[in-house]
């Protein structure tokens, strides 16, 4: 993240799902924690759409992002933690498509990054970041208030709300799977584009120094911290997919058609006592006669 991202995730964090067991967060502050509210039944989605996954490593070309540890910078440290990601959620049957597979010349907006995301009507959008600051994986969830269910139109800068129910199951999903592999989180809620503007759910998720009390640390540029990361991650979405995304149906596929049956062979032709008797061997076999070549 930039200072400026950092500036505005200070201003507005919110912590959430205090009651989720296991999760280990700073101490929530005296405003009253959001509470996420009830959600809507989850809605079959179709085959394709409840295995996809949109990453956006955020950053790239002229905007290099927060400078690391080890003159690295956030721009290739979100890219390459996707090139890790996406063999994960591949190895949980997931489809990966990203709004960068590389490091482009021109400067990719929050909104062409999210126009990517909608487009594609994901799952989950995954926004990848990283940071030197903190410790563990920061996931961030949009800090939207849920939008009303008569609600259609939402507004580009709200388009988030319609789906802040699932997002919060999301970053619970995902924060659940990291903390069971022994990786410290932290759930926040902040305005940080271009989560506001996706209507799949979508979480921020900023990986951080591995920094825990007396032991060493380990920088995000740590391949084998990250490959962690990227294993729990993918763990956490399934998981999310099983819950949250049911099959399609749940009525058994219909029974292939039976095979045809085979038809008897026609039986050995006698040994030739005279031509006449052989010559009906030679013709098309007639299934109905079956055995009856007399
Ligand atoms: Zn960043």
């Amino acid at each position: 993240m930039t200072e400026t991202h950092l500036a505005i995730l200070k201003a507005a964090t919110v912590l959430i799902l205090s009651a989720t067991a296991g999760i280990s967060q700073t101490p929530a502050p005296a405003a009253t924690p959001v509470q996420p509210t009830q959600p809507a039944l989850p809605k079959p989605l179709p085959g394709f759409y409840r295995n996809l996954i949109v990453v956006d490593p955020a950053h790239g070309g002229p905007d290099a992002g927060a400078r690391l540890a080890d003159n690295a910078v956030e721009k290739s440290v979100t890219l390459t933690f996707a090139q890790r990601l996406r063999p994960a959620l591949q190895g949980q049957g997931f489809t990966v498509t990203s709004t960068r597979d590389s490091d482009p010349s021109d400067l990719l907006s929050t909104d062409q990054r999210a126009g990517v995301a909608n487009h594609d009507r994901p799952l989950v959008c995954l926004v990848l970041h990283a940071t030197s600051t903190g410790s563990g994986v920061h996931i961030v969830s949009s800090a939207l208030e849920p939008a009303a269910e008569s609600s259609r139109a939402l507004r580009w800068n709200e388009a988030q709300s319609a789906t802040i129910p699932l997002s919060l199951k999301l970053a619970n999903e995902v924060g659940l799977a990291l903390t069971n592999a022994h990786l410290s989180v932290n759930l926040l809620r902040a305005s940080v584009p271009p989560i506001d503007n996706l209507i799949c759910p979508a979480v921020l998720i900023e990986i951080a120094p591995l920094a825990p009390q007396g032991g060493s640390r380990t920088p995000v540029t740590d391949a084998a911290y990250q490959q962690r990361v990227a294993e729990a991650i993918a763990l956490g979405l399934a998981s999310f997919r099983t819950h949250n995304a049911p099959a399609p149906s749940s009525v058994p596929p219909a029974a292939p058609p039976p095979l045809p049956r085979a038809v008897p062979p026609a039986p050995a032709a006698k040994p030739a006592t005279n031509p006449a008797a052989a010559k009906p061997s030679v013709q098309p076999a007639k299934p109905a006669a079956s055995g009856a070549s007399r």
